[in-house]
């Protein structure tokens, strides 16, 4: 059975999609079944996993309003070994339109469950909002991976998501946790950086994952190609610490 991960910031442009990807692909590398969740409306991750946002007939909002199943919408990443559950543009109107339905929270979550047979990770790249996508997601979810940059505000737009994540274990989802929070973008060189990135260590203990994932030009560049960071340079720096930190995932769910 598959564990199901969110990639959740609210803020937006902190490395959630490159991270869903990359960890997709990371996972894939190291024989592992993943189907990647695009839950924004830009469709980020169903580009940057070389599928055409505009070319579907199906999608992930189709999915939640109940007019198809998972395994109809599913593309594969042959780049990259995975499976994706695309999105485009029109999911935005599923944040409307859900608001007549029964359980509108737990959409994504009842549709998953028939799938997760077939695979040993499932990853949400999440919207940048705590809006109803989101909860879905968090619904659906074991877990959430924060991806995060060690910058001085850092610290502060946590305690929103923290708190969200409370209400959803509370009152939704008794199964949801915070794996861990991700450090990304680091670049070693600034002071700045190395000091958040101990204060976190020293707040969140061990809830802060080993890896690291430097600032890397190679993966912001693949997104443009279609592929992951780690399809299109295996070689990187940016690639190795996904690679990396696929298999530290891979450790940890042994513990859940
Ligand atoms: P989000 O999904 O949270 O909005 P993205 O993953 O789209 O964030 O990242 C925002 C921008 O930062 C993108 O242009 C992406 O290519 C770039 N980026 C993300 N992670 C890295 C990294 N480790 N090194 C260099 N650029 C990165
Ligand atoms: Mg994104």
């Amino acid at each position: 059975m598959a564990k199901i991960f969110c990639i959740a910031n609210q803020k937006g442009g902190v490395g959630k999609t490159t991270t869903a990807v990359n960890l997709a692909a990371g996972l894939a590398g190291h024989g592992q079944r993943v189907l990647l969740v695009d839950l924004d409306p830009q469709g980020n991750a169903t580009m940057g996993s070389g599928v055409e946002k505009a070319d579907l007939d199906s999608s992930v909002y189709q999915v939640l309003i109940g007019m198809a199943s998972v395994k109809e919408c599913v593309k594969r990443c042959e780049s990259s070994a995975y499976d994706v559950l695309p999105a485009n543009r029109n999911l935005a109107g599923a944040e409307i339109e859900l608001v007549d339905f029964d359980e509108r929270e737990s959409r994504l979550k009842d549709a998953l469950s028939l799938v997760t047979k077939d695979y040993d990770f499932v990853l949400i790249d999440c919207p940048p909002a705590l809006s109803l996508l989101t909860l879905n997601g968090l619904c659906a979810a074991n877990g959430v991976i924060v991806p995060m940059q060690c910058e001085y505000f850092a610290l502060e737009g946590l305690s929103d998501l923290v708190n969200t994540i409370k209400q959803v274990h509370a009152n939704l989802n008794p199964d949801l946790v915070i794996i861990g929070l991700l450090r990304v973008m680091f670049d070693a060189r600034m002071t700045l950086q190395q000091q958040v990135s101990e204060q976190l260590l020293e707040h969140f203990g061990d809830k802060v994952f080993k890896t690291i994932i430097p600032r890397n030009v190679r993966l912001a560049e693949a997104p443009s190609y279609g592929l992951s960071g780690v399809a299109f340079d295996k070689a990187s720096r940016g690639a190795k610490a996904y690679l990396d930190f696929g298999a530290e995932m891979i450790e940890r769910i042994k513990h859940m």
